[in-house]
């Protein structure tokens, strides 16, 4: 079986299908000649995917996932959320996204947050969505060179380093996005 994954990032695509069983052949947006980026309009997380995934699968017939992710701090109404890649402007910098953050967060008690992951799947005219939950906390500096995004502000609940200062392998056992890979691979290995 043939599914698209509604990214073009060839590493995500490649680490996919490594995960996923052996009959099914994951293809890129490249692959199927869909060269848009599809507009992320959804105010919410989940919202996003299923508009990625429902964009492919409308326009070009393909059973396909598509994720979006996001930090959802509680002290600031669960934001910076569906807007995490563009919290301080359209440049999409994880340092200024980050500085906005910590300016946010100063004289805050409250430091919880955490990081979530769904993934939309349209798969024989049904949808199916899986959601990867972190909790954790904001600390007050950056810490660490890992990873990407908000790392090095994040430090999840029981650890004392933060995203930024663990192994690759080491945040994938735990991460949202890892979460919310296990459940779609174990579904698909149950289709
Ligand atoms: P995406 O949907 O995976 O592209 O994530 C959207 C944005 O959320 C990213 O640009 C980051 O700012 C933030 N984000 C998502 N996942 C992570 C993560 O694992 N670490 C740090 N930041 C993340």
């Amino acid at each position: 079986m043939q599914l698209v994954f509604a990214s073009n990032n060839a590493n995500k695509i490649k680490e996919i299908q490594q995960l996923v069983p052996s009959d099914i052949q994951i293809l890129s947006l490249e692959d199927i000649g869909c060269g848009v980026d599809i507009p992320e309009t959804a105010d919410t997380i989940e919202g996003n995917a299923i508009l990625k995934a429902n964009y492919v699968t409308e326009n070009y017939g393909y059973n396909c996932f598509a994720d979006d992710s996001g930090l959802e701090i509680e002290a600031l109404n669960a934001e910076p959320g569906v807007y995490s890649a563009r919290y301080a402007g359209s440049q999409r910098n994880d340092d200024d996204n980050m500085n906005k953050v910590l300016e946010n967060l100063q004289n805050e008690t409250n430091r919880k947050a955490n990081f979530k992951t769904v993934i939309a799947l349209n798969m024989k005219g049904e949808q199916h969505l899986f959601t990867g939950i972190i909790n954790g906390k904001i600390i007050e500096e950056k810490r660490g060179t890992n990873g990407f995004g908000y790392d090095p502000i994040f430090v999840a609940e029981d650890y004392s380093k933060t995203f930024a200062e663990l192994t690759m392998e080491e945040k994938s056992a735990i991460s949202h996005r890892g979460k919310a890979v296990k459940q779609l691979i174990s579904f698909l290995q149950n289709a």
